[in-house]
């Protein structure tokens, strides 16, 4: 979860180069979108100028009558599919601005959950192009995301029942640079841990609304679940094998430890994630773990 910059989009040059001539005619297939440019063109900037509250916007298709709708929706859905030049570059351009962007480890983390993949390699529709074909080609509305949350968890989902968003958006939501949004709660049950990842409860009060997509945000992408999946296949295995009993070939058993020696081995990790996002679920998790000084003590010498 971190913020990521955008293509400032050439309102002007984009859907004009696609839909209209140089002698101000229809292009090829574009016909039936022609006769609406101007109404496409409001709908466009009144994205730009409601950022990031766009979840007010309403769709095209409630605006302009069911008929005309009926026949534009499919031409703008399937604008993004164009093979034409203008439409290659704007998503090239995207993936390049995303993997330049340090957080991204060369695109290869998500910005909606932060988890490293193998590649991203899908454009999310923030708002779905399903119900919102006019911005299918926005270069404001196309995110470089990885497959598992666009794919298994995203899908087509944008506003909730109470037409609230359910996505923290990396473009607009700045408090994703600024502001602890994620947090990790830590019990120690004897030489186990309760690990469990929710919204930072502390911006309920000054940033209610921004709580509510965050929450959102957790919950549709399944985030506490897959953090936690990570934190205890890969962070805490690595924690597990560094102070292993190597004498003890057969079992995990845990060296006596000192409790200095395991703070240091996690300010370690927290020092090489400090460039990470403040809202980095690994980050979060290990300054959580460094206070557990219980649980070292419990697992001291134990055979897990
Ligand atoms: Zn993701």
């Amino acid at each position: 979860m971190f913020n990521l910059r955008y293509i400032s989009f050439e309102e002007d040059t984009s859907y004009e180069y696609l839909i209209k001539t140089a002698t101000n005619k229809p292009k090829k297939n574009m016909d039936k979108i022609f006769p609406h440019y101007n109404t496409l063109s409001i709908q466009v900037n009144d994205y730009i100028n409601k950022v990031p509250t766009i979840e007010t916007i309403v769709p095209l298709s409630n605006t302009i009558p069911k008929y005309t709708i009926d026949n534009i929706h499919e031409t703008l859905y399937y604008l993004y599919d164009s093979k034409s030049d203008k439409v290659k570059k704007i998503k090239s351009d995207i993936k390049d601005l995303t993997i330049k962007n340090p957080l991204t480890k060369n695109g290869l983390v998500c910005p909606y959950c932060g988890i490293s993949r193998q590649s991203l390699h899908d454009l999310d529709h923030f708002m779905p192009r399903s119900k919102y074909p006019e911005f299918s080609i926005l270069t404001y509305n196309l995110i470089f995301i990885c497959e598992t949350c666009n794919q298994d968890f995203k899908k087509s989902e944008f506003l909730d029942t109470n037409k609230h968003r359910m996505f923290l958006n990396p473009y607009f939501d700045q408090e994703l640079s600024t502001l602890q949004i994620l947090d990790c709660d830590i019990e120690v049950d004897d030489t186990l841990l309760v690990i469990e990842f929710k919204v930072n409860e502390d911006i309920q009060n000054t940033h209610g609304y921004l709580y509510t997509i965050a929450d959102n945000h957790l919950n549709t992408l399944n985030l506490a679940d897959r953090y936690e999946h990570l934190v205890r296949n890969d962070l805490l295995d690595k924690f597990f094998v560094r102070f292993k009993n190597i004498d003890n070939k057969n079992q995990r058993q845990i060296n006596i430890l000192d409790i200095k020696e395991c703070q240091s081995y996690i300010n370690e990790r927290i020092i090489e994630l400090s460039e990470s996002s403040i809202n980095n679920f690994e980050l979060i998790f290990w300054k959580k773990l460094y206070d557990c000084t219980d649980w070292f003590k419990n697992i001291s010498g134990k055979i897990l």
